[in-house]
């Protein structure tokens, strides 16, 4: 019997499409939600009843929560999934979906508030015996002088970073000491502009980190498995632009090692549903950044190397269900390599919005496409850049890279411009296919 009868899909685009894909695999009915400039999305006209609620400005619709509570009032829809981005990691939202006499598919109220926090979410791994970037392990106060000593202590290059920052924004290194009072107070004026609280806190600057996350999944009786790692360094301007799984050179032994590390956590601060724990990955040393209480658009890779559906996962872990497998019964097989499709300008990476004239996806034996896109649908100004992802997947990373590449020249995507070219340009680069190459790679092959 499935374990809703009806769900909301509070969110847009690819991942929306995700989330209705697996209800309907499971026998749950949908309701989509949507904007005015998103009545013709995929997901809207497949979904079995769907509702407007406000117009394009997100602020007003997929991050109004009135109105999406009352959609799930006027439609019985007895949970909501948030997807990533908007809401899916607003703790008030979670609070609120559950008072309401709904299910939020996600971790509780109290700990997505924990975890959205950098500074609390850093304290609580720290206790929990999770390694941690050397750094001031809580705010920073006024105190001018204590802050140099710490960052003496600590060895310059430090990054300043806000407590509530996301999206890679919200943080400034410091090379020079002479510049460190300066930064902090850059930083914490931006922190309060952009995200309505000034927290900031000091880190040490890895200098040549790569970004390796692992997936945890939990449920409401105690049990947690990790679903291994992904390796996400190929960055430009701290955002993902391809990711793959498993983190190319990490052995087993690693991935045991800090893959227990993270669900001994998850046990200890009763976590819900699926995670992910972001360590920056340095010199054989694993070092905790944050963790994301939601699903990651990155999620697809993991799909691929242990056959099992993530979302699938969270929506039984909210239904109160026992996860039906222990970690011994997680087989990682194979490779898979996923890269963002943005309607962007592949030169200067700006958001180019407009009609797809024509779409033909690629296919073909481990190729996936999660996308929302069609001919003659237009990309709205309004939102993320992401019209879809390409997931290539092989027996070995060569594999799936070869598969890529070919997938990527298959690909007929006319009437916007995208990012194509640069990940053609990355599948056939010696450095990317030899493997490993750490976080500030992509920016500067941009440069030469
Ligand atoms: P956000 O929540 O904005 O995504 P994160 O804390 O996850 O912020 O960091 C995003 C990216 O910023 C990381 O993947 C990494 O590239 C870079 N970064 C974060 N912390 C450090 C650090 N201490 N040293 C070097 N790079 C860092």
């Amino acid at each position: 019997m499935a374990p809703f009868k009806k769900v909301l899909i509070a969110n847009r685009g690819e991942i929306a499409l995700r989330i209705l894909r697996a209800c309907h695999a499971m026998g749950i009915r949908t309701v989509a939600v949507h904007s005015t400039v998103d009545r013709n999305l995929k997901h809207v006209g497949m979904a079995d009843e769907s509702v407007c609620i406000g117009p394009a400005p997100a602020n007003q619709s997929y991050l109004n929560v009135p109105a999406i509570i009352a959609a799930m009032e006027v439609t019985d829809a007895e949970a909501v999934h948030p997807g990533y981005g908007f809401l899916a990691e607003n703790a008030d939202f979670a609070e609120r979906v559950e008072e309401s006499g709904f299910t939020f598919i996600g971790p509780r109220a109290e700990t997505i508030r924990l975890m959205g926090d950098k500074v609390s979410a850093i304290n609580a791994m720290h206790q929990a015996g999770v390694p941690c970037v050397p750094g001031s392990n809580g705010p920073l106060n006024e105190d001018d002088r204590r802050s140099r000593k710490l960052a003496d202590e600590i060895g310059y290059p430090v990054l300043i970073k806000a407590a509530a920052g996301g999206g890679g924004r919200g943080m400034r290194v410091v090379e020079d000491p002479d510049d460190l009072i300066r930064s902090i107070s850059l930083t914490r004026q931006e922190a309060k502009s952009g995200f309505g609280d000034a927290t900031v806190y000091m880190e040490k600057f890895l200098t040549n980190p790569r970004h390796v996350e692992v997936q945890v999944l939990a449920d409401s009786h105690g049990n947690a498995v990790h679903l291994g790692e992904r390796d996400c360094s190929m960055q430009r301007r701290h955002q993902k632009v391809i990711e793959e799984a498993p983190a190319p050179g990490i052995t087993d032994e690693e991935r045991e090692r800090i893959g227990k590390i993270c669900t001994d956590a998850c046990k200890r601060i009763g976590y819900l549903g699926a995670g992910t724990f972001e360590f920056l990955y340095e010199d054989g040393e694993f070092y905790f950044i944050e963790m994301n209480t939601r699903i990651q658009v990155e999620h697809p890779v993991t799909e691929c190397v242990t056959g099992l559906d993530l979302i699938r996962a969270q929506i039984l872990a909210a239904a109160g269900e026992p996860l039906p497998f222990r970690q011994e019964d997680v087989h990682f097989q194979g490779h898979a390599i996923e890269c963002r499709i943005n309607a962007e300008d592949p030169e200067k990476f700006i958001p180019r919005p407009g009609t797809i004239e024509a779409f033909h996806a690629p296919g073909g034996p481990g190729v996936r496409v999660d996308s929302h896109i069609y001919d003659g649908y237009k990309v709205p100004p309004n939102y993320d850049s992401m019209i879809g992802k390409l997931i290539t997947f092989g027996e070995t990373r060569e594999a799936a890279i070869e598969r890529m590449r070919v997938a990527l020249d298959e690909i007929v995507l006319r009437g916007v411009v995208t990012n194509i070219p640069l990940h053609q340009r990355l599948m056939q680069d010696s450095s990317f296919r030899q493997g490993g190459t750490n976080i500030h790679y992509l920016e500067k092959l941009l440069k030469t």
